[in-house]
């Protein structure tokens, strides 16, 4: 009899945290490394967000909280589904998490049984077919590539539906292509589960913020409403308001299903972190001016990574409309060797040896189910993302 249960022997470990604590261990041992592994953006917590968290403990808000949040967030979040998404909800039918994967791991285990499936799109957030299989259920892929600009069509939707569907996870603008799907595109993708009527889906729109070149964000519960009754929405302040490190998400969907997400928060983390929570009410409810700031810095440095990779021999890139990743091809440089003498027979392979021989963490498309591609993460400051560009420039010229 193993240690370890089945249900975590079927997982694999995150490929992003991995090559960022590779890079990091390089950088502690002496190493150049420049690392656009990570998701996460370079700015700080915004000033009054930070005060809200200490004033929050001053006042003593220290202590466990409701399991799905305190009822100033719940309002805080409501009101930012009606402002933002057009969504008709209030508090209760709001949930609080400790981050937006929290959320995802909630639904998923409160609702998953062994031989359920859930379709997953193609390339996709390295997480959810981990969380998928350790509920006991089936990821579906659902091929998405550079020729659809990585976004599902209904056709390949309708192709991965089975009887035994439980959820289509979506998540626009997507990590690791950028993709970010217009209103008439996620009409498309609704019309289709109209037809099935058994589909929830999952919708993971962290990235809502950063959406570029005058592009408005659309949510598909938004789009049509039907389909209200069986969508979670999640969101999170961990992207938008540069607090990846206080572990606050959120989302609103069916009641029974919140339910059930109370009960398994109940029985894990209990409730999220109570100054985070307030830190969280200070960035939904106080201004939201700095994120077009923010926006515009990061589509400038979107423009200058784009325009540099196109650059490089043998990379393709189209242009991610929203998030901060750009996801090149890097199909034409595979079966080659690189300066340092490294057969490219995969993308990791490229991935591994960029690394070494030029010092730049990129994670591999294959950690992405998309195979011949590589993820940049452009959340970093302009200098640090130009030396980068040199070093992948070198490293493309030199193979051979
Ligand atoms: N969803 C996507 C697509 C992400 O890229 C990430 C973080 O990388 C998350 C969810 C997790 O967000 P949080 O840090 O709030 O748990």
């Amino acid at each position: 009899m193993g240690l370890i249960s089945d249900a975590l022997s079927r997982v694999q470990p995150s490929a992003t945290v991995g090559i960022t604590q590779l890079a990091r261990q390089m950088a502690q041992a002496g190493k150049d490394v420049i690392a656009l592994s990570a998701g996460e953006p370079d700015f700080d917590t915004p000033e009054h967000v930070r005060k809200a968290a200490i004033a929050a403990i001053e006042r003593g808000e220290t202590r466990y909280t409701n399991v799905e949040g305190i009822a100033e967030l719940k309002d805080a979040v409501a009101a930012k589904f009606r402002r933002d998404n057009g969504l008709d909800v209030s508090a209760e039918d709001c949930f609080v998490s400790a981050g937006g994967k929290q959320i995802i791991f909630n639904a998923l285990m409160a609702t998953l049984n062994p031989g359920d499936e859930v379709v997953v799109p193609v390339p996709y957030w390295v997480s959810y077919p981990e969380i998928v299989r350790l509920a006991g259920a089936e990821p579906v892929f659902a091929q998405a590539s550079q020729e659809t600009g990585f976004k599902l069509t209904p056709q390949a939707l309708d192709a991965a539906i089975s009887p035994r569907t439980k959820w289509l996870i979506l998540n626009t603008p997507s990590n690791p292509s950028g993709a970010a799907y217009t209103r008439d595109e996620l009409a498309g993708l609704a019309a289709v589960l109209m037809r099935h009527p058994h589909v929830y889906v999952l919708t993971d729109d962290i990235y809502e913020v950063l959406v570029y070149d005058a592009r408005s964000f659309a949510t598909i519960a938004e789009v049509e409403p039907k389909l209200m009754a069986r969508t979670v929405t999640m969101n999170g302040v961990s992207k938008s308001h540069a607090m990846t490190g206080w572990r606050i998400g959120y989302c609103t969907g069916p009641k029974d299903i919140l339910k059930a997400m109370l009960k398994l928060q109940s029985q894990s983390t209990t409730n999220p972190p109570s100054i985070s929570q307030w830190a969280a009410v200070e960035a939904l409810n106080g201004p939201q001016g700095f994120l077009l700031e923010w926006r515009e810095t990061f589509q400038a440095r979107r423009d200058m990574v784009v325009a540099r990779l196109r650059e490089c021999v043998g990379l393709e890139c189209l242009v991610p409309e929203g998030a901060f990743y750009a996801f090149p091809s890097c199909a034409a440089l595979l079966g080659k060797t690189s300066a340092g003498g490294r057969l490219l027979a995969s993308d990791e392979d490229l991935v591994m040896a960029l690394l070494e021989e030029n010092g730049v963490a990129l994670v591999h498309g294959s950690a992405f189910g998309l195979g011949g591609h590589f993820r940049v993460s452009y959340a970093a400051s302009e200098r640090t993302l130009e030396q980068a560009m040199d070093r992948i420039e070198a490293f493309c010229a030199g193979v051979r």
